[in-house]
């Protein structure tokens, strides 16, 4: 019955688009050079549609003067140099956006009983991720020409949280050349995303624990440098109201360029390195000084969650390891926390009923990237990486019918 109800609806289709083609108001069809293109008959393509295959026969016009085509028509209708109607590639590009492509095939056959290849599915995908991230950048051009419009309106007293962080994605050995990896032989095997998130903080739960605002986390994120990172980081902020917030608060790990883009894009936050990174090196010193079982001393925990990082680093200074090898990581290790004590005042942050953790960004780091991008087996493109990152970022932010309106021509 579903499949007649189908084929019966394409069949309706295909002769509302021939009604729509002839009653459609005749109009001069200018070409870009400016001189008028001439009709050449009509073409036909097959469409397909969400109901199923629809012929489709369509007016080709050609420019006398400098030969170029154009097909009217498929530009009203947004199918221009694709045979898939709008409302397929959104499924396409939704479904290639949540799985493997052969899995999103299945699926759009399955849900949809839509027959499409996985490669195609791939390229539509990619071509919607790179359509998003147009978007997003005229976007992000408006917003720093003229100042941010927050939406939705943002509550000037809640928390106002900025967080990034990154994580591999797995490459083709092309996109690595020249670049140093944490391999034993020195070669890298991925490049590094950069994932940012903002939320708000609406107060404390039950338990006495910060509680974040349901629904208010948005995700931005490619394989980029961190300049441009930065910038995409501080638009996304702009656009979630950051010139309303009153308190924002930056959450990183200690990694050095995330310093940077904290300083450059956000002065005014108070910068609060994750709490659970700085144990981990605390562990590393136990690590260092007592072999691969060891684990930090309690006094040692209480000075880092009390924040008294001067007196952390005295303590744990005071033995150093005999090998040359153990000083020098040793040092590197209380490197991190001198370097990073601004930003370790956790028990003023607990005082002031901040989150300390980061673990909204590295949540996001595993749902945005690694359940799409870092399964077994894939070697991505940067540009095919970049583009799925751009669309999941958009779906998972809740953005994606906004996005998918603002394209329709
Ligand atoms: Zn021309």
């Amino acid at each position: 019955m579903l499949r007649a109800a189908r084929q019966g609806g394409a069949g309706v289709l295909g002769t509302l688009l021939t009604h729509w083609q002839q009653h459609a108001p005749r109009e001069v069809i200018l070409c870009q050079c400016g001189q008028r293109m001439s009709s050449r008959g009509r073409r036909s393509k097959g469409l397909l549609t969400t109901l199923g295959q629809v012929p489709l026969a369509r007016s080709f016009y050609q420019c006398e003067h400098c030969r170029q085509g154009r097909f009217p028509d498929d530009q009203r209708l947004d199918i221009v140099n694709t045979a898939y109607s709008p409302g397929v590639r959104r499924l396409m590009a939704r479904a290639g956006s949540q799985t493997q492509f052969e899995q999103a095939a299945e699926d759009l056959l399955c849900y949809a009983g839509l027959k499409v290849d996985a490669r195609e599915i791939e390229r539509v995908a990619e071509e919607a991720g790179r359509q998003v991230e147009q978007w997003l950048s005229d976007q992000q051009q408006q917003l720093l020409k003229t100042g941010a419009t927050p939406s939705p309106a943002l509550d000037p007293a809640a928390n106002f949280y900025v967080s990034f962080d990154g994580t591999g994605v797995p490459v083709r050995k092309g996109e690595l050349v020249g670049r140093r990896g944490k391999q034993a032989d020195g070669s890298a095997r991925t490049r590094e995303a950069k994932l940012g998130c903002v939320f708000t903080q609406v107060g404390l739960d039950k338990e006495g624990y910060p509680q974040r605002d349901p629904d208010s986390t948005t995700y931005v994120g490619a394989i980029e440098s961190s300049t441009l990172f930065g910038w995409r980081m501080y638009a996304e902020a702009l656009r979630r109201g950051l010139d309303q917030a009153k308190t924002v608060i930056a959450l990183t790990d200690g990694a050095r360029y995330n310093r940077t883009i904290v300083q450059t894009y956000f002065p005014d936050a108070t910068h609060i390195v994750d709490l659970f990174h700085a144990y981990e090196h605390l562990t590393a010193i136990a690590q260092i000084l007592w072999g691969q079982e060891a684990k930090a001393p309690k006094a040692w925990r209480d000075l880092l969650e009390a924040g008294d990082i001067s007196r952390l680093v005295r303590k744990a200074g005071k033995q150093l390891p005999a090998s040359a090898k153990g000083k020098k990581s040793m040092l590197k290790q209380l490197r991190y926390f001198e370097n990073n004590a601004q930003q370790m005042r956790y028990a003023e942050y607990r005082e002031m009923n901040f989150f300390v953790g980061s673990g909204v960004v590295e949540a996001g780091c595993r749902t945005v990237i690694g359940e799409r991008l870092k399964q077994s087996g894939m070697r991505w493109s940067v540009r095919g990486a970049n583009a799925i990152i751009a669309l999941r970022c958009c779906i998972l932010s809740g953005r994606f019918e906004d996005f998918w309106a603002s394209r329709t021509p």
